[in-house]
């Protein structure tokens, strides 16, 4: 299919980070010669969740597969410049290699820190339990009266620009030919066990050989447009920076306590953010700053482990929403064996930003080969939620 007018080989809903990586990985791929449609309402992608994340990238996962996804992830940042130059253009990423720290205060989570720690020394991972005293003696700042003990990574986690990461692989995607539509699908056209096109809201109709949902925490939406259950539903997660009126003068890492507040350091401010006590499905259109977690559930937590966080000021937050995987809040990916030019990328929770370009060359696969060829992303596909099989990870953020 070649008639840019109404028909494409792939539609994809929704051109954010995951919409705009499946479009580059096609895009790259000297056997796929199909024309590629990414539909997308926003440009500016100022609600989308791409540009409201922690932006940041760990190899501390429990799960062996997860590991290798944002393995990839890693490899790809290394490569960032060569793969998405275009006309001597690359956005700036910025990678700071700070590492992620997480913290046990009880035995019983510590062991669960050391058994992930086993598998992620298998799996490659550059990654170190740490005694008390050592947190002390390497994080100076930090209040260890109540550790018990830690696991540190390595530079090789860090954080980065993640808006260059969707410009990068948006601008190489429209300099191979891929086509960004400004619109939003309002349906999709079925006809003998396969999507045959999709409505779009401005009343026109595109023919379509695939359709791959990357709508964020609105897939549930879309994949309702096929009368397919998708487990997934928008979760508020609320991001504050704050000043700290003593600041830290060294590395402050991603650091993951055990009530499940995160913060990091971010130039001269600090980034934190928590899981709401309350959490659960809120409204598509809600990106509601939840003001009083601050104060309620992560301030006493900071101060708690961080003394000099007793004198802190925020100086900017805004809302956000996981497209969380109610199943077990790993990433949906791969066609439901019903449908199979339907493709899901969907329910990524906190890690999309780095599961990003595992998850673009995965189904850049599954649409040029009919299989992946790389890393194999099976485990992860849809048939696990109509058999209700979770598919367990344990190091959630
Ligand atoms: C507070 C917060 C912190 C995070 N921290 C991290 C982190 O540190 N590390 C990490 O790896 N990940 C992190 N994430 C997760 C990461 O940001 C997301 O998983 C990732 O951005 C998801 O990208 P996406 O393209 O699937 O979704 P989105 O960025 O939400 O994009 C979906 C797009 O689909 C479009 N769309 C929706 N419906 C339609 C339709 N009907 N038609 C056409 N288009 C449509 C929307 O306009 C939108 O642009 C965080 C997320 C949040 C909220």
């Amino acid at each position: 299919m070649t008639d840019e007018s109404g028909a494409y080989d792939v539609v994809i809903v929704g051109g954010a980070l995951m919409g705009s990586s499946i479009a580059y990985f096609l895009s790259e791929n000297s056997d796929f010669d199909g024309t590629v449609l990414v539909v997308e309402p926003d440009s500016t992608y100022v609600n989308a969740q791409s540009t409201r994340s922690g932006n940041s990238f760990r190899e501390q996962f429990s799960n062996p597969l997860n590991i290798k996804i944002s393995q990839f992830g890693l490899e790809f940042l290394a490569e960032f410049h060569e793969r998405v130059i275009v006309d001597r253009d690359v956005p700036d990423l910025n990678f700071r290699g700070t590492g992620y720290l997480f913290l046990a205060t009880n035995r019983a989570a510590l062991e669960v820190l050391g058994a992930e720690h086993e598998i992620q020394l298998a799996n490659g991972a550059d990654v170190r339990m740490l005694d008390p005293a050592e947190v002390g003696s390497q994080f100076p700042y930090m209040n260890t009266d109540r550790l018990v003990g830690a696991r540190f990574g390595s530079e090789r986690e860090g954080s980065i620009d993640g808006w260059a990461l969707l410009l990068g692989f948006r601008q190489r995607a429209r300099h191979n030919g891929v086509t960004y539509l400004s619109d939003r699908v309002v349906d999709l056209i079925e006809a003998e066990g396969r999507i045959t096109g999709v409505r779009l809201e401005s009343g026109g109709t595109v023919a379509c050989g695939y359709v791959v949902n990357a709508a964020g925490p609105r897939a549930k939406l879309v994949a309702a447009m096929a009368g397919l259950e998708l487990p997934v539903e928008p979760r508020s997660r609320t991001t504050f920076v704050f000043d700290c009126r003593a600041p830290i003068e060294q590395n402050v890492p991603l650091t993951v306590t055990p009530e499940g507040v995160h913060f990091r350091r971010e130039r001269q401010h600090y980034v934190t953010g928590g899981v709401p006590i309350d959490d659960r499905a809120v409204g598509y259109d809600d990106l509601e700053t939840r003001h009083g977690e601050f104060e309620e559930l992560i301030w006493p937590v900071l101060a708690s482990y961080v003394p000099q966080f007793e004198r802190i000021a925020v100086v900017a937050s805004w809302g956000g929403q996981y497209a969380f995987n109610v199943l077990d809040q790993n990433m949906i990916i791969g066609s439901p064996a019903a449908l199979p030019n339907f493709i899901f990328a969907n329910g990524f929770s906190g890690h999309g930003l780095q599961q990003s370009p595992a998850v673009g060359r995965g189904i850049s696969e599954l649409i040029v080969y009919g299989a992946y060829r790389t890393l194999d992303l099976t485990p992860l596909g849809y048939d696990r939620v109509t058999r209700n099989e979770p598919f367990h990870e344990s190091a959630i953020i």
